[in-house]
């Protein structure tokens, strides 16, 4: 019978700790710390900044690091790594996930780096070579990076024959943190689901069949705020492979939602719902996105456990706003795509607490504290929603409605008013085979925002901040600038 998750997680981090002597570091909380750079933890490495860059504290007890391991909770919802509009669409993103890593600081380099990753995969978990793709960094001359000839040689030493052994570019295989701090060349490892085939072309490509698992990265350089490359003081060893997606491997699922980190979810949102249990399908053949509400919602309780657990809850700026975006697409796919009643997403954080909770023990501590604020914030969209579903009404039976245009001033109360997302409103009124009057809802957005030129004083007008796109920000220099708020209008 396939490992459970649980299984596959200890043997990661016994597997470096007991037998190549890592030492097991503790997840960090996703919220960064002292780390403006980012809104979320995104990955692994994060909390380990500033021993790549050698500014650790010589007194702190991670100066003297030197190899480590952990699981670490990750968010990329926002920043550099955002997954945020594939979560759902899609088997393998999600908004959390756990990242299993290692870590060599100045310690051992490539080589050990590549044959522990290999013997882990191959020998303790029994995946199958014939089944693995490795990439590695082409190099890139115009950034005059040097092809990583070193790493490729050392796979050939291991075995891996020349035809799964690919190289690519700076997009996929030079890894950054974020728009600074450590980079450098990296090398991946990927699965073929289907097996029995030459599936190279199928690498890096969004292909549901073929994998991306572990990443290993050889941080040799710091991305300046400046934009240039600087050498580290040291290089270092940075691996990092999803839990989830290793999961689904072991288990012999492509998806990661029909693993058992998922599954207890999909059955308790099927409970709570009233349309069919949880079908797997994406794209065309998932009439009315039901199977996509299943997954954003399963995905989204999660996150939005394990940030509120932490302390980041949904609000106006910054990570909070990627939460409050997060939760309220959470509530309109529980409840008008699998019409769960009101309070059911809170109610499932029991089970998200009954996967997680043993590894990350603050989902039982805050587990009260987790569904009261987010029963709060959906009561809040809740009642926002009804009210805007009886303003539409009550305006489309109203004389004023010229047929099929909708006024453009009833947009605006909705949005400024109720805190509508704009693309909801778009949405709502498309379901009723209704047009906005575009050309008089810019002339009103035009004239708020004449209004609103005193913000960048200091005012933080709520409204404001729910209203304006990323470039209108910009261009008011309002110092709300990540591009979370680029994703504010769409809940889809
Ligand atoms: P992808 O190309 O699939 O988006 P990535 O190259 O952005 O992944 P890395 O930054 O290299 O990912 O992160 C290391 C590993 O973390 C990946 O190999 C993958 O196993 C896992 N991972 C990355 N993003 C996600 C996500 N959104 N959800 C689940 N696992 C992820
Ligand atoms: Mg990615
Ligand atoms: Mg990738
Ligand atoms: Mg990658």
């Amino acid at each position: 019978s396939p490992p459970p998750a649980a299984w596959v997680r200890s043997t990661f981090l016994d597997f470096f700790r007991q037998e190549h002597g890592h030492l097991l570091v503790p997840s960090s909380p996703v919220r960064p710390r002292g780390d403006p750079s980012l809104l979320f933890v995104n990955a692994g490495m994060n909390q380990f900044k500033p021993i790549l860059l050698g500014t650790a504290d010589p007194r702190s007890s991670m100066s003297a690091y030197r190899r480590v391991v952990n699981s670490q909770k990750c968010v990329r919802a926002g920043g550099k790594h955002n997954d945020l509009e594939d979560v759902g669409r899609d088997l393998t993103h999600h908004t959390f996930f756990e990242m299993l890593g290692s870590w060599s600081f100045g310690d051992y380099f490539k080589v050990e780096a590549c044959s522990m990753a290999w013997s882990l995969l191959t020998e303790h978990y029994g995946i199958p070579a014939d089944r693995l793709y490795v990439s590695y960094f082409a190099g890139d001359a115009a950034a005059r990076l040097p092809a990583d000839e070193e790493t490729r040689r050392i796979w050939l030493d291991i075995g891996v024959p020349p035809s799964r052994l690919l190289p690519f570019g700076l997009k996929e295989n030079f890894w950054e943190m974020g728009d600074s701090g450590p980079c450098g060349p990296c090398t991946e490892i990927h699965y073929d689901h289907v097996g029995g085939r030459d599936a190279a072309a199928l690498v890096n490509a969004d292909s549901p069949d073929v994998v991306e698992i572990w990443n290993l990265v050889f941080m040799q350089y710091n991305r300046e705020p400046d934009q240039n490359l600087c050498p580290l003081p040291r290089v270092s060893v940075d691996t990092g492979m999803g839990l989830e997606r290793l999961v689904s491997v072991l288990q012999g699922t492509r998806s990661t939602y029909d693993t058992d980190l998922f599954t207890p979810l999909l059955q308790a949102i099927h409970q709570r719902s009233r349309v069919g249990p949880y079908g797997g399908r994406t794209g065309e053949a998932d009439q009315g996105r039901v199977d996509m509400a299943y997954r954003v919602v399963a995905d989204h309780i999660r996150t939005l456990s394990i940030c509120i657990a932490d302390g980041v809850h949904p609000g106006m700026s910054g990570a909070e706003l990627v939460l409050r975006r997060i939760l309220r697409r959470a509530v309109r796919f529980c409840v008008q795509v699998l019409q769960a009643p009101q309070g059911s997403l809170a109610s499932l954080v029991p089970t998200v607490t009954h996967i997680l909770g043993d590894v990350y023990p603050e989902l039982h501590s805050e587990a009260d504290r987790v569904m009261d604020v987010i029963n709060d914030s959906e009561a809040h969209f809740l009642s926002s929603l009804h009210q805007g579903s009886r303003l539409i009404l009550r305006t489309l039976s109203s004389k004023d409605y010229k047929h099929g245009v909708f006024p453009a001033s009833v947009v605006w109360s909705l949005h400024r008013d109720l805190g509508f997302p704009l693309d909801l409103v778009d949405l709502m009124l498309d379901e009723r085979g209704v047009k906005v009057d575009c050309e008089e809802l810019d002339r009103l957005m035009a004239e708020s925002h004449k209004v609103s030129s005193d913000l960048h004083s200091g005012v933080q007008s709520q409204v404001m901040l729910d209203v304006l796109s990323l470039a209108e920000l910009q261009r008011l220099a309002v110092p709300h600038t990540d591009d979370s708020l680029k994703y504010q209008y769409s809940l889809e």
